[in-house]
């Protein structure tokens, strides 16, 4: 037999509202008060090796292949956000020539624990039209026939014409699509406000897809890391789009297309296990922008424009959010 006091009654009670209230102080300052730091950029130049990525082909062109342009970008912007940020390491997932797949590139930045992950790449649409002009004139030789006598006697007799006719030489028009947009994947719970990226639409290619890759989309574990980052860094990653997008624009005077996101094809983003982006530089089979993508000037103003939005970016996840809703100061400069 033993008394039970009233204090040991609501002393299970007690324990049971003081570690309520220790989960919830806990939760508020890990989640809410300390900002996240960037300690690591990676930056992966689209394609490589024997992936060339799209090429310039259309009359006038420059030839150009995609890996080279993104490969230029990407060097540019790591040697960029150095000086930007001494105190981040910035990892290029390759420095010269090689093909990696995009599971291996996924690998590469979560081994190296990246806190961004930055896709460099550039775009094409899906086909080209073909014009034709005349380029000179040839004489064609043809023969017409008709038949004299009768009876057995009956013949073929042929005659021999000639004709001018046009040599034509056949092109391909370059696209009038010009400009610079930023990919995301696309949320589960799609975000109205962001224009969705259907295949096809807009004659975008589907070049920077998986298929090298032998994804599953039905697979536990495209699934799991589908829903892995619609909740953890869907949001993260359209803020350091939507800052990309307007750097971008207001620095090289380019056509700004917009944040888009995009469900399939982009496994490499879902697959990293943190805020990622994939920008579509400007496109390889537009006259104006492959001259501007090669061009060193070119080069070195959209590796500035990205590096400004990533210092926008750091600074905004970096300063702690009680601080960040009243000093909003986003006004666009240089
Ligand atoms: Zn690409």
């Amino acid at each position: 037999m033993f008394e039970l006091k009233k204090s040991q009654l609501f002393y299970p009670l007690r324990i049971f509202f003081f570690s309520l209230s220790l989960l919830l102080f806990v939760n508020v300052g890990t989640f809410s008060q300390t900002p996240h730091k960037i300690k690591t950029i990676i930056i992966d130049p689209g394609h490589g090796g024997s992936d060339p990525g799209t090429h310039g082909d259309y009359q006038g062109t420059l030839g150009s292949f995609e890996k080279n342009i993104t490969l230029a970008i990407s060097m540019k912007l790591v040697d960029d956000l150095k000086k930007a940020m001494p105190d981040v390491n910035i990892i290029p997932s390759r420095t010269t020539d090689v093909f990696m797949n995009v599971r291996e590139k996924a690998q590469f930045a979560n081994e190296h624990h990246g806190d961004l992950f930055v896709c460099i790449h550039a775009d094409a649409v899906a086909s080209l039209k073909t014009g034709s002009k005349i380029v000179g004139y040839k004489t064609e030789v043809y023969h017409t026939h008709h038949y004299v006598g009768k009876g057995k006697s009956r013949k073929k007799v042929y005659t021999r014409h000639t004709r001018r006719v046009a040599i034509r030489h056949y092109y391909k028009i370059p696209t009038s699509r010009k400009g610079t947009s930023t990919l995301i994947l696309a949320a589960r719970q799609t975000n109205d406000k962001i224009k969705a990226l259907e295949e096809g639409d807009l004659g975008y290619n589907t070049e920077d897809d998986d298929s090298t890759a032998n994804i599953n989309y039905d697979s536990p574990e495209y699934k799991a890391s589908a829903l892995l980052y619609s909740q953890n860094y869907f949001r993260k990653s359209y803020q350091l789009a939507s800052l990309i997008q307007q750097e971008v624009a207001d620095e090289t005077g380019r056509p700004n297309l917009g944040v888009w996101q995009r469900q399939k094809g982009l496994w490499v983003l879902h697959a990293t296990q943190m805020p990622a982006v994939l920008i579509e530089t400007g496109f390889v089979d537009n006259y104006d922008d492959e001259r501007y993508l090669n061009s060193e000037k070119g080069q070195d103003e959209i590796a500035q424009a990205i590096t400004d939005a990533l210092v926008k970016y750091r600074k905004m996840v970096e300063t702690p959010k009680t601080l960040a809703n009243t000093a909003s100061d986003n006004t666009p400069g240089k």
